[in-house]
């Protein structure tokens, strides 16, 4: 045994590190998911809050056209009464047009014939020259009479104004077509509509027939009115939903966004509204920011507070490690000291009272050094001690072997599980080492001392106690010394005689 004071000394900077590690991930993890929560939050906050303004905005669409179609609902039902061709003009313009919706943007109310002339004009007795029977709204009708209120693809009016048109169709008594009243709604009308509306930069509000084309955008872009949004992922839910949402890019500008939609009533018009996923995460990016990085200060703070604390930890564990060696080592010889030696006599004799094995002990004396020491002087008795101390920790093989200098000139080897006979052994072989330091001396024979050993073995047993083989051990060496010294002498046991081995 040369150093068992080794104990784990990296266990605890290792478990120090690992949890200092473990809380910081846990910090992190629990910190990244109530982020992620709140990005879930945010994102949801703005689809509602996206569906319920494209659902105020159908509803007000969808109460103006409600109106106009009444408007021209009223037309419809003048013109089928039986009278109405008897009457004057301006009385005709009276019983037709009174109840006609007037607002900023809305056009004239006209009524056609079956060939599509103008022959009614809400805002004049004598309607200006116009011939509607190749536009779509008038073909509608012709085609179906059924049609109902039909809105218009928009079209440009020679004022440059862009205008979507609303017809209904009159039919004779017997059932065949007699013509359309048809009223005009300018598309400024959705452009002032949207403009009261605040959006991120990057956000967009469309309104787009049935058909998919853009009747109004904002941002407002002249050049988007009028094009296709017919791929459009809207479409793969409407008709068969009135309303609901999806996350895709624009085709129109490639910008990400969420979108949700609105029918307009039951009309073949569709709301809408694209916010950016920048504008729903702007707020939650800004979160992220600052609280990743204050996450990931106090992180490091706590990972170089662990590691600071390890290190001191490992020092100190190191320094005890030191001292313990200190405390039970002899500082001349580097042996084990006296009390390390008792303490672990006393486990081995429990080791072996529990294993019922032998427990073997040297006594070493070096013979007479008082008188080395008045010869040679101190230092090189001191040096004597050292050299008789290599040759015996050199005896000894097993880890569980001991040397100790028991005091003074005097050694202890315990040698647990020997018995007498292997005992004997080791004791000569260092008893030899000893002897052959004078040999390698050249010429001075007397330099090094040599040692006499008494040698103990025995199974300990109830009655018995470790100072017994002390004891046992220092009679035997008593006997060596009083043999003439420089010898082994084994003490009587009942595993073994007494031997005698002489140099
Ligand atoms: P014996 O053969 O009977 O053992 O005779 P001895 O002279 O060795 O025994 P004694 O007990 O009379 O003397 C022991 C001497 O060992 C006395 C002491 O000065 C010396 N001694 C003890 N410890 C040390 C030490 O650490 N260094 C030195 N140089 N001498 C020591
Ligand atoms: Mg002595
Ligand atoms: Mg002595």
């Amino acid at each position: 045994m040369t150093s068992r004071i080794e104990t784990q000394k990296t266990a605890p900077t290792k478990l120090l590190l690992t949890l200092g590690l473990a809380v910081t991930l846990s910090f992190s993890a629990i910190c990244g998911w109530v982020l992620w929560q709140a990005g879930g939050r945010d994102y949801l906050h703005s689809r509602e809050a996206a569906a319920n303004l494209v659902s105020s905005l159908a509803s007000e669409i969808d109460r103006n056209i409600e109106l106009y179609d009444l408007s021209l609902q009223a037309v419809v039902d003048g013109i089928k009464l039986a009278e109405i061709d008897k009457i004057s003009p301006e009385l005709r313009q009276v019983v037709l047009f009174d109840r006609a919706a007037t607002a900023k943007d809305m056009g004239s109310i006209l009524v056609t014939d079956r060939l599509g002339k103008v022959v009614l004009d809400s805002r004049s007795l004598v309607p200006a020259e116009a011939n509607y029977s190749g536009r779509d709204f008038f073909q509608i009708h012709v085609r179906q009479a059924d049609a109902g209120l039909y809105i218009s693809r928009p079209w440009v009016a020679p004022d440059g104004q862009y205008l979507i048109g609303f017809s209904r169709r009159i039919s004779n008594p017997d059932g065949s077509f007699g013509g359309i009243v048809a009223g005009s709604l300018r598309v400024s009308y959705f452009h002032n509509l949207f403009r009261k509306l605040t959006y991120g930069p990057k956000d967009s509000m469309n309104l787009i027939s049935a058909d998919g084309t853009i009747l109004m955008r904002a941002p407002f872009d002249i050049d988007t009115i009028g094009q296709s949004l017919r791929k459009s992922q809207v479409f793969q839910q409407f008709p068969r939903a009135q309303n609901g949402w999806y996350e895709t890019a624009s085709i129109l500008d490639g910008v990400r966004r969420l979108f949700v939609f609105q029918q307009v009533g039951h009309h073949p018009l569709l709301i809408v509204e694209g916010v950016s996923l920048e504008t729903i995460y702007a707020d939650w990016w800004r979160e992220v920011w600052l609280i990743g990085s204050i996450m990931l200060a106090l992180c490091a703070i706590t990972m170089a507070l662990t590691v600071f604390l390890a290190l001191a930890l490992k020092r100190r564990t190191a320094a005890e490690s030191q001292l313990a060696l200190l405390a039970s080592t002899d500082g001349l010889t580097g042996l084990y000291n006296r009390r390390k030696f008792d303490e672990v006599l006393s486990s081995e004799w429990r080791r072996s009272q529990r294993s019922a094995g032998p427990l073997a002990l040297l006594m070493i004396d070096a013979d007479s050094f008082k008188a080395y020491n008045d010869t040679h002087g101190h230092q090189a008795g001191d040096a004597a001690l050292a050299s008789i101390a290599e040759c015996i920790a050199n005896g000894t093989r097993r880890a569980s072997d001991l040397s100790a200098r028991y005091g003074g000139e005097e050694f202890a080897v315990l040698l647990p599980g020997e018995s007498i006979e292997g005992a004997c052994r080791i004791a000569e072989e260092i008893r030899a080492s000893v002897l052959s330091l004078r040999s390698q001396q050249h010429g001075r024979p007397d330099i090094c001392p040599t040692i006499s050993i008494g040698v103990a073995s025995l199974v300990p047993q109830v009655g018995l106690a470790p100072r017994d083989l002390v004891k046992s051990a220092d009679l035997a060496l008593y006997e060596a010394k009083h043999a003439g010294r420089n010898r082994t002498v084994a003490a009587p046991t009942p595993l073994s005689a007494r031997r005698d081995r002489a140099a």
